[in-house]
């Protein structure tokens, strides 16, 4: 059994944590306090509004036990407003900027895909990490004022993208926009390793009753945790 936390403050946590709840050995943590964060083996941070979610973070003082779970090496994933607080740089964020928890090397657009009015869903096509869960070569992905990722470091990988039609393409002529970027990058601790997952994305998958993605997180959370259980042992014994 592990517990996967979803970070509650702000934005679409209640669907994430319903998602979570469908699949087995997964017990689902709503995350509002440090007590919380420091039960849980992953976390999701949802879509929302990520300048409100820092704020309120950063007013609960949540800020550095989150960069400390970051550094932890523990599963995060990140959607739309959840990925923008994840990345190192985001350009369209209010004068003064908005905390960001970086940690993922990317380069993000807030609002690339612009206001409400401008949502809309698409099919895009399936890594073959996901096709393990849902076997078909497609998946529905929904953008709500969707981010961009503009621009991606060498430790990141691309699963999906979207590329943008004539009307959507903007004068600097960005031709493609990174919609899905899991980070997988080895770092060593003192208790000699731990693997760093991320999978971001910038759509949201919450309200469909599609469960790959959830599937594939909770996989890597799994993984992750045996992992640790191994590494625990192997400290306790010797
Ligand atoms: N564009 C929004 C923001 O800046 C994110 C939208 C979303 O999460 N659906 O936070």
């Amino acid at each position: 059994m592990v517990a996967i936390g979803v970070l509650a403050l702000q934005g679409s946590f209640r669907e994430h944590a319903a998602l979570l709840r469908r699949l087995p050995g997964v017990s689902v943590v709503e995350v509002r306090t440090p007590e919380e964060l420091m039960s849980v083996q992953g976390l999701v941070i949802p879509g929302g509004e990520s300048t409100t979610m820092a704020l309120v973070a950063e007013r609960w003082g949540l800020i550095p036990l989150l960069r400390d779970f970051l550094s932890s090496g523990k599963p995060i994933w990140g959607t739309c407003a959840g990925m923008i607080f994840l990345a190192e740089r985001a350009e369209g964020t209010k004068s003064g900027g908005q905390a960001l928890l970086g940690g993922l090397d990317i380069a993000v657009s807030r609002n690339f895909f612009g206001a409400q009015i401008n949502s809309f869903e698409t099919q895009l096509g399936a890594p073959e990490c996901l096709r393990k869960f849902g076997g078909e070569d497609v998946f529905r992905a929904v953008f709500i004022r969707a981010p961009a990722v503009l621009q991606t470091g060498s430790g990141v990988e691309e699963l999906a993208h979207y590329t943008l039609t004539e009307q959507e393409k903007d004068p600097a002529e960005r031709l493609l926009h990174f919609v899905c970027v899991p980070l997988l990058c080895l770092c060593l601790t003192s208790t000699g390793g731990c693997g760093r997952l991320w999978v971001c994305v910038s759509f949201h998958q919450e309200p469909t009753s599609d469960l790959q993605w959830h599937q594939l997180f909770a996989d890597m959370v799994f993984a992750h945790a045996g992992q640790t259980a191994v590494e625990q042992q192997a400290i306790q014994s010797s």
